[in-house]
C-alpha cells in the first residue's frame, strides 16, 4: 500500500474533523445547497462537503432534506425516474 502525502493528509484531516467537529443537522442544512451545487457541477468535494456527504449517509432527516432539494432543483430529472 502506497499512500501519497496528500492522501495521507486528507485522511488524517478527515479523521480529525469527524472526531472533533462532526456536523450537526443545522450546520449541514447551511451547507447542503453548496453540496448539491458542487455535486451537480461534478467538481471534487471539499473536505467540508465530504463531511456533508458523510452526514447524509448517517442522518435520515438530512438525507430527506437533501432529496427534497435535489428534486426541487431538478437535479436528477431524466436520470432518476423512480424505478425500483
Ligand atoms: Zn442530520
Amino acid at each position: 500500500m502506497n499512500i501519497s502525502r496528500d492522501q495521507a493528509k486528507v485522511i488524517r484531516d478527515l479523521l480529525v474533523s469527524t472526531q472533533s467537529q462532526e456536523l450537526n443537522c443545522n450546520e449541514l442544512l447551511d451547507k447542503i445547497g453548496e453540496y448539491v451545487e458542487v455535486e451537480k457541477s461534478g467538481e471534487t468535494l471539499s473536505l467540508e462537503l465530504e463531511m456533508v456527504k458523510q452526514h447524509l449517509s448517517l442522518c435520515r432527516e438530512c438525507e430527506e432534506e437533501y432529496q427534497a432539494l435535489v428534486t426541487a432543483l431538478g437535479h436528477f430529472v431524466g436520470e432518476d425516474l423512480g424505478e425500483d
